[in-house]
Order: structure tokens, then C-alpha cells, then sequence
């Protein structure tokens, strides 16, 4: 009667066993999501970069590319923003990459600017002069912009890419207060 008393109890015991590789599974589960990777377009780009936008928090607006967009922002993060990475010995912020219609117009933006199609971004780092010289000495672009600053350095780099290879016009120009002129 004990012995008999003692398996039931033992019994019991093996139905509310921990089932291990289920608790396991979850705990994966929950760390991954936790760490949240960022997507990487290139080594040093990563997605989220190339599409934020402070403006589209401020006013809780949404700022994604389509497929279209999608695949020329990684043209132009393959063919010019890490081939300059490469070359320069410091980091690149990418203050502004792709906008759609909405952020573009609240930031001012041309209507038909680049930065509407993916093709383009606004470049900051230590050199930003270096940086200008660089792409217009050495790579295959659209447009190339000295934006703002002085003689010596840009406020900011504009460069532009277009996934169609023969339509990368080469053009240079400089922004300044009074006008867009060649440079
Ligand atoms: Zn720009």
C-alpha cells in the first residue's frame, strides 16, 4: 500500500516536469528579440541610417522606402558610401538618405530631389572637404554638392547615385546662401 502510495506520488511528479528544450527554445526566442541586429546594407551602413529622418519622428509620419527606392539606396551604399568609407579613415553619419514625399516637403527639399528615389545622402564627418575630394576625384556619381560652409570646409556633402549606370551625370556644383553654382 505505501510502495503503491509512494509511485502515484512519483508519478505526479514526472507530469509537471520542466519540458527543457521548449523552455530553452523560448529563451532564444526572447534574447534575439531583445538584441534587435540592425540591418546591415553594407559593413559599415546600416538600413536603418539610410532611412531615418528626425523630422518623420518629430511628426510620427512614416519614411519607407519601396522595393524601387529600397534597391537604389543599396546601389548607392554599395557603389559610393562604402567605397569611401573604405578610403577614409574615420566614420560617416548619414544625416539624411532616403525621404518620401511627406518628410521631404516638411525639411524643405526639392521636388524632385534624389533623396526621393533612394539615390542620394547627406554626408558629415571630421573632413568633410576630404570627403568631397575623394568622391570627385576618384568614383561614378550624379551630383556632387559642397553644401553651406566655406571655402575650406562644407557644412555638409550631398552626393547622388543612380542605379543606372550610364545615367551618372558626374555633375559638381556649390550651395551657398546666394544660389547653386558649378564648381
Ligand atoms: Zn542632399
Amino acid at each position: 500500500m505505501y510502495a503503491l502510495y509512494i509511485q502515484r506520488i512519483k508519478r505526479k511528479k514526472t507530469r509537471v516536469k520542466i519540458n527543457y528544450p521548449v523552455v530553452f527554445a523560448l529563451v532564444l526566442l526572447v534574447f534575439y528579440k531583445s538584441k534587435k541586429r540592425p540591418v546591415m546594407l553594407t559593413k559599415n551602413f546600416s538600413y536603418d541610417e539610410l532611412i531615418h529622418s528626425d523630422k518623420a519622428i518629430e511628426l510620427g509620419i512614416e519614411n519607407i522606402p519601396n522595393a524601387k527606392q529600397l534597391k537604389a539606396l543599396i546601389a548607392l551604399t554599395e557603389s559610393v558610401l562604402q567605397p569611401l568609407r573604405n578610403a577614409m579613415n574615420f566614420a560617416i553619419n548619414i544625416s539624411s538618405g532616403f525621404r518620401s514625399p511627406q518628410v521631404n516637403s516638411e525639411v524643405g527639399g526639392s521636388s524632385t530631389s534624389d533623396h526621393l528615389k533612394g539615390q542620394a545622402a547627406d554626408l558629415q564627418s571630421v573632413d568633410n572637404a576630404k570627403m568631397f575630394y575623394h568622391i570627385k576625384k576618384h568614383m561614378l556619381f550624379d551630383q556632387l554638392i559642397w553644401e553651406y560652409g566655406d571655402d575650406d570646409q562644407p557644412s555638409w556633402v550631398h552626393v547622388s547615385f543612380d542605379p543606372i549606370l550610364d545615367d551618372n551625370k558626374g555633375e559638381v556644383l556649390k550651395m551657398t546662401k546666394d544660389g547653386i553654382f558649378k564648381f
